[in-house]
């Protein structure tokens, strides 16, 4: 698979740069960033130079490589946009970016389909985050009282976060099938915010302070007792082998696929 990284400069577009260059089955063709074009992958990898060029606008990079998947991980303003003009020319995408609605997944789904592209929106591509998800919607049942609260660095753009949103959608998914819902909630907000944001029948909590990476709790209240699911992302290494699976299966998954868990 040739693989073009979309954003190719920023904090995980690096990371991605390298985990595909160190992978055997993997190709990678370059990269794209606004500010960037022209410079060499290595200055982003601190190896030695590989003649493989970053582009500074996503066609430039499409034309000068021909991708087979393209990786992106920008940002939630040019996403759509973007996501629309990768698949209309029957390309692959992995996105990481989050902002997507359903909506907006919906018309890449059938965009990508008419042109046999493959489309792949993780909130979360790290293996532990994903099995805090399937965790926390097999414990809703049981205890249908369930709060969310996601902690990141202070420069992500948007709250909450896709994981704590697809988290929560998963959770409520479990409680309807099992006919449960939580208790009344009787506190009344002397600010407010002061109870977080609803999804559904789930509340989310979102704290943004330097020092964070990406973390959440989903914390279960019980008769008499509490039971907490807590994953921690260390470094943005963790969402690597993620990433490096999605452009290796992609091909296999037509459509949109909405979450990592379904490639495993
Ligand atoms: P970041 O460091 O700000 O990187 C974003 C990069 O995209 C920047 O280098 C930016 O360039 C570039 N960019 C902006 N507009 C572009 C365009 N039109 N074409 C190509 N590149 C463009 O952010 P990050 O921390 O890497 O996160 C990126 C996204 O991934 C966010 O939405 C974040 O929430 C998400 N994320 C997802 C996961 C997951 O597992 N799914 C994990 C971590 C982060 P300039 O700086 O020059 O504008």
């Amino acid at each position: 698979m040739r693989v073009l990284v979309n954003g190719a400069a920023g904090k995980m577009g690096r990371e991605v740069l390298k985990a595909v260059h160190n992978d055997v089955e993997l190709t990678l063709v370059g990269g794209v960033d606004p500010t960037h074009g022209g410079k060499d992958v290595s200055e982003f990898i601190g190896s030695q130079p590989l003649h493989i060029k970053l582009y500074s606008s996503l066609q430039e990079g499409i034309d000068a490589t021909k991708p087979d998947v393209i990786v992106d991980f920008t940002t939630p303003a040019i996403i759509f946009e973007n996501a629309k003009t990768m698949l209309s020319q029957g390309i692959h995408v992995v996105i990481g970016t989050t902002g997507l609605s359903a909506e907006q997944r919906a018309e890449l789904d059938s965009i990508g389909r008419a042109k046999s592209a493959n489309c792949l929106v993780a909130p979360n591509f790290s293996l532990g985050a994903v099995m805090m998800m399937k965790t926390a919607a097999e414990l809703a049942p049981y205890f249908p009282d369930v709060e969310i609260i996601e902690l990141h660095h202070n420069h992500k753009y948007d709250a909450p976060s896709g994981t704590a949103v697809l988290t929560a959608k998963l959770i409520n998914d479990a409680k309807t099938k099992a006919n449960v819902k939580s208790s009344e909630d009787l506190t009344r907000e002397s600010l407010p915010g002061a109870r977080g944001a609803k999804v559904d029948d789930v509340t989310i909590h979102s704290v943004r302070l330097p020092g964070y990476v990406a973390h959440q709790e989903v914390i279960f209240g019980g008769y008499d007792e509490t039971l907490i699911i807590r994953h921690d992302s260390l470094s943005r290494l963790s969402f690597m082998p993620g990433v490096v699976l999605a452009c290796k299966k992609i091909k296999s998954y037509p459509g949109l696929t909405y979450g990592l868990e379904h490639y495993l």
